[in-house]
């Protein structure tokens, strides 16, 4: 298949419905990781094609939604201080905080800007040298390595008025808190296609073994995720935990060696709080000392903030997989797309977002 058209056949995905039907013997659940996977399940109706046999749900493949409150609220203490061009990608700028978002400090007059790209961000710090700029660097390892050029960049350029607010998290981690944990029912995992592009899956296949479970690697059209559920329910089926790949087309089992090379360059490893679900160790990425100039946590002297999610919030368990969007008490009525009490409905990739706009949910 070449052109988009045919990922998105309709005739193709029946097809792969009815075969879908016809290996489902069992029960299973299967967690989609990413956000953005999620997005087209709902889009799609993928989910009213496939067997009631299959239940899918939601993992915690939404950057915006896991970064943690305590970094929204230092990137809003950052981005409030005078001097300061606080730059960031735009689901951003929307998620609340424990008391404002970034939006609000724009609006009370602090110059917050957003960009498509942290290396636009660079190009801003060349030409206020007066500022000091902070590029907030959320996302999974997909962003990490433009991130981490960014980082090289500035200091290629020499630039002494860049730095980043750190927050990436790593895939492979959740995952193995999602399985540790007490209540895990999930049975295989679609693995998210871009994060694979990158870091390639190598690192999948210790947790399949560990774990017994499937992992396919997915991509993000209809056909992509009927193809990546078809691989899994076989794979289930069989009795056969193993990782295969049906993203072929993109993602290699060694991933992107390049980008690999610019993230081991820059960052190494840390714990990190996930927003709704806690501290997972080794979960993060964090700037290496030598880069520590660019070390916005460091440059800024931000003391170490502990904050509580709102009671009424129930992302943790909606990232987890443990309840769907619709189960959450706010859903459509205090919580919509244009009054946010969580990231999950703010997010481009946020589940509650998916559930608020593709499915016809009535609401009492
Ligand atoms: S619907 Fe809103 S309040 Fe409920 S879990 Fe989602 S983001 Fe949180």
């Amino acid at each position: 298949m070449k052109y988009l058209s045919e990922f998105r056949n309709p005739e193709a995905a029946q097809n792969l419905a009815l075969k879908i039907k016809e290996v489902t013997k069992r029960n299973w659940t299967i967690m989609e990781v990413c956000g953005g996977q999620t997005h087209s399940i709902l889009k799609y109706n993928i989910d009213e094609l496939l067997p009631d046999k299959i239940r899918l749900i939601h993992g915690p493949g939404c950057p915006v939604c896991v970064t943690s409150l305590e970094m929204i609220d230092k990137a809003i203490e950052i981005a409030s201080q005078p001097d300061v061009i606080f730059t960031s990608f735009g689901d951003m700028l929307r998620v609340p905080g424990s008391k404002l978002d970034l939006l609000s400090v724009k609006a009370n007059g602090g110059d917050v800007r957003m960009v498509y790209s942290p290396l636009d961000a660079v190009k801003i710090a060349q030409s206020n040298p007066d500022k000091k700029v902070v590029f907030f660097a959320v996302g999974f390892e997909t962003t990490a390595p433009a991130n981490g050029m960014s980082v090289l960049r500035a200091k290629e350029l020499g630039l002494k008025n860049y730095s980043i607010l750190c927050s990436h998290v790593l895939v492979p981690p959740a995952i193995e808190a999602l399985m540790s944990g007490f209540n895990s029912s999930i049975n295989g995992f679609l693995a998210a296609g871009h994060v694979c592009t990158v870091m390639g899956y190598e690192e999948y296949l210790p947790l399949a073994e560990k774990y017994k479970i499937p992992i396919v690697v997915t991509g993000f059209e209809p056909i992509d995720i009927l193809q990546g559920i078809l691989k899994c329910v076989t794979l289930l089926e069989e009795g056969k935990n193993i990782v295969e790949n049906q993203y072929s087309r993109v993602v290699r089992k060694e991933g992107n060696l390049a980008a690999k090379e610019v993230i081991k360059k820059v960052f190494e490893i840390t714990d990190r709080k996930w927003r709704g679900i806690g501290l997972i160790p080794k979960s993060g990425l964090k700037l290496k000392d030598e880069f520590s100039d660019f070390d916005a946590e460091k440059i800024f002297d931000i003391k170490n903030l502990q904050v509580d999610e709102p009671e009424v919030c129930i992302a943790g368990e909606v990232l987890q997989g443990l309840k769907l969007p619709i189960e959450c008490p706010a859903f459509g009525k205090e919580c919509t797309p244009e009054n946010p009490l969580g990231a999950p409905m703010v997010s481009s990739e946020g589940a509650c977002a998916a559930y608020f706009h593709y499915k016809k949910v009535k609401i009492n």
